[in-house]
């Protein structure tokens, strides 16, 4: 990178969407002023290059894209409205300024479809191989409404807000073909699902306004392991039923344990799981078919020892905590 300045000015965005906004970039801090009745909701994610992205899979805009929906995904799980976000990137001398300016691209296209606004962040070069990209987001959500992963009790209902497996099963593809393979209408489906996941904002707030008790969690590491950071929280067992899973419809071509694993432990499918009081899951239901979204029943929770089940058939199998975990997966 030439000039840090040029850069900086280059990705300032031209205008802002967020009236609580007072100062973005171009001093030393940003403010923003706090809402009456809401609750600030923050959080950061870092991503390494070769460990959570490849350039042999994904292209600089996506992986921008990417990196800020990961953030409004969970931000999302929490029920909030995501209003700013920070970046802070480590730029080796491997990436070019073009290169580093279509990440920017890629968050700034998701940005403004979610209207939240870039506010600052910093840049650095780095003699190292890898680009890290760290993405902080803040939202609001109604005071007292934020979703925790410790509601859910025992006669709760386990739901999600759309299909899993697409994201792992595109990655598959992609390990296979390279990004520029002759993919199918349907091979095509999932590869944007790996490359370019939907966090569900819209999804998140409907839970949170509902004002029902839910437990939520967003899909990063997989099914599995989401299952057990909610049944941990609420010291509750959780059984999903493996015929309830929603898979993804362009799946079919893979074998049906092949399936179940992605759904299970692929991750990064960027939709929500719920918990929910049995009484309160018609309204749910209505609320999201009013809204044209999909919402499926996936499970029961039950008092026990804190833990997941699979229920196939008539048979109940363990499932672990598996998935994405960088810590282990090394
Ligand atoms: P300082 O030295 O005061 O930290 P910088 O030169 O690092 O200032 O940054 C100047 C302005 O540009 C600040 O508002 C900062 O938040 C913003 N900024 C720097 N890098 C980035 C980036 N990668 N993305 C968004 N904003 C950035
Ligand atoms: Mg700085």
């Amino acid at each position: 990178m030439k000039d840090e300045f040029s850069f900086i000015a280059s990705i300032t965005p031209k205008k802002t969407v967020q009236r609580s906004l007072l100062k973005g970039i171009g001093d030393d801090a940003a403010v923003y002023r706090s809402l009456a009745g809401m609750d600030e909701v923050v959080c950061v994610d870092t991503v390494v290059e070769n460990i959570h992205f490849r350039r042999s899979t994904s292209s600089p805009y996506f992986i921008g894209r990417k990196a800020l929906a990961s953030n409004l995904s969970d931000l999302a799980a929490m029920g909030a409205q995501p209003s700013f976000y920070l970046v802070s990137i480590v730029v080796p001398a491997t990436w070019t300024e073009d290169e580093i300016k279509a990440i920017f691209a890629g968050m700034a296209s998701l940005a403004s479809e979610y209207d939240v606004d870039l506010i600052g962040g910093d840049t650095v070069s780095t003699s190292a191989d890898a680009l890290v990209l760290t993405v902080t987001v803040i939202g609001r959500v109604e005071q007292m409404r934020a979703l925790y992963r410790g509601n859910a009790k025992p006669g709760d209902v386990i739901f999600l807000t759309g299909a899993v497996g697409a994201s792992a099963a595109g990655l598959k593809l992609l390990q296979e073909k390279g990004q520029n393979g002759a993919f199918s209408k349907e091979e095509l489906d999932l590869v944007r699902a790996h490359q370019d996941p939907q966090p569900h904002v819209q999804q998140g707030r409907l839970l949170a306004k509902s004002g029902f008790r839910i437990a939520t969690n967003d899909i990063s590491d997989g099914v599995a392991s989401e299952a057990h950071e909610i049944a941990e929280a609420s010291r509750v067992l959780l059984i999903l039923e493996e015929e309830a899973l929603p898979l993804h419809d362009g799946m079919a071509s893979f074998s049906k344990e092949e399936r179940l694993h992605m759904a299970l432990y692929g991750g990064e499918d960027y939709v929500i799981m719920g918990t929910v009081a049995i009484n309160d899951v018609e309204s749910l239901k209505n609320t999201f078919a009013e809204n044209e979204l999909p919402f499926f029943t996936i499970g029961r929770v039950e008092a026990g020892e804190p833990g997941v089940l699979l229920k196939r058939g008539d048979r109940m199998q363990k499932i672990k905590k598996e998935g994405y975990n960088h810590f282990r997966s090394r």
